[in-house]
């Protein structure tokens, strides 16, 4: 077996790559992985070598063998020039702003965006003299009045955090392109198997690796892509903080892509089955998920996305506190917990009226958000049926 490059797997499918990239096991003594290497200090044989930094890694903070792999095959599945790795997902949505803004500088952030990215724009940004205007990401190609002589980035996320509507993302990255801003955007939702963020025309790409790439659950990891036009500033930004992810989650993170295709198509599978059972429900208002037609945006998704992932949201018909509380207390499956993406099945309340500044969010009743995991769709149906009959039974 010889082994490729990523330009000679450039015809092949996405399902052959992720098995291919980042791999050498011609470097690994023939095994398979690529292993953890931990380490800060890295030898050099002569004061030549030394001067001259020859050899593909120069001290911890600068990779390893092991970050390199996943840096390389990300880079690959989501067509960007580079990659880096950072401790979080939030690390990787920091370093990609702060790779992007200067002192002085507006930036326009999607209202709908995760509200710890609209925590670090109110307060670190602010700090450092950028100012955000948060615009309704539904506006599509209207953005364009709110963009300034100063403003520097065009931040998205698709499909809004927790209210799941699906913005024209063409119409906002032509917006962009025109206006010369840098476009940030945090694809956790779709990875670039559902959404190739370069290829559409994003600068910069974020993707939590904690959620789907791990999948389990056991993992904090990020990354965040960069195109030719970003790469050099990206790398520069990151080395300068030398925010590196820890060595056995990369390795964690790498064992993910393996399989990433797999439960991907498994998560759309169960998540699909799961909001049309919910839309059916007499409790249930409306579902949120980006393939369903009750869902904003729906036709920009079924053009622009290849794929739905197992997460999303339900408005219920307006019921008490309490019986909201009887029926999610009572639940065996689905834990109440933050993040998503695992193999089991999450469910959070949340109420995004309470930060959003540039959109409503005014359902009649309660809303929740749900992760549905590989367990068996039966079974997660008939313990939701149970928590059903308790919201109706309790006043
Ligand atoms: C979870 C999440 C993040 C942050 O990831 P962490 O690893 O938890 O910091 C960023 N964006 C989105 C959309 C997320 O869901």
């Amino acid at each position: 077996m010889t082994e490729t490059t990523p330009e000679g797997r450039a015809g092949l499918s996405m399902r052959t790559r992720l098995a291919a990239a980042g791999r050498r096991p011609s470097e690994q003594f023939g095994y398979v992985n690529t292993p953890i290497y931990r380490g800060s200090t890295v030898l050099y044989p002569t004061y030549a070598d030394l001067v001259a930094r020859t050899g593909r890694f120069s001290y911890g903070t600068d990779g390893t063998p092991t970050s390199r792999a996943l840096e390389e095959a990300w880079s690959e599945l989501a067509g960007a020039a580079t990659t880096v790795l950072t401790p979080t997902g939030l690390a990787a949505i920091t370093v990609a702003l702060l790779c992007a803004v200067k002192a002085g500088d507006h930036i326009l952030v999607a209202d709908t965006v995760y509200r710890p990215t609209r925590n670090f724009c109110n307060t670190v940004l602010a700090r450092l003299g950028v100012e955000t205007t948060y615009y309704d990401p539904m506006i599509g190609a209207a953005v364009a009045a709110q963009v300034r002589p100063n403003t520097s980035v065009l931040f998205l996320e698709a499909p809004g955090s927790q209210s799941f509507e699906v913005p024209d993302l063409p119409a906002l990255i032509a917006v962009a392109q025109a206006k010369n801003l840098c476009t940030i955007l945090d694809n956790t939702w779709a990875t670039p198997l559902f959404y190739p963020p370069h290829a559409a025309g994003i600068d910069i790409a974020v993707e939590a690796g904690t959620k789907y790439l791990s999948g389990h659950s056991d993992l904090l990891l990020g990354l965040t892509s960069a195109n030719a036009a970003w790469a050099a500033r990206l790398r520069a930004t990151f080395d300068a903080f030398a925010m590196c992810a820890g060595p056995e989650d990369i390795f964690l993170g790498l064992r993910g892509l393996r399989t990433l295709d797999l439960r991907l198509r498994e998560a759309e599978r169960q998540g699909l089955a799961m909001a049309h059972w919910l839309a059916a429900r007499p409790e249930v208002a409306r579902v949120l998920h980006p393939a369903l037609l009750s869902c904003p945006g729906h036709a920009f998704w079924k053009r622009d996305f290849r794929g739905s992932s197992g997460l999303f949201s339900i408005n219920l018909k307006p019921c008490s506190t309490e019986a909201l509380a009887a029926m999610l207390d009572g639940l065996n499956l689905f834990g109440m917990g933050y993040s998503w993406g695992g193999y089991e099945s999450l469910v959070i309340p949340f109420d995004c009226a309470a930060y959003r500044t540039a959109t409503t969010w005014a359902p009649e009743g309660h809303s929740l958000r749900f992760s549905i995991g590989l367990e068996d769709i039966a079974d997660l149906q008939a313990d939701l049926d149970a928590g059903f009959a308790r919201l109706r039974d309790t006043p």
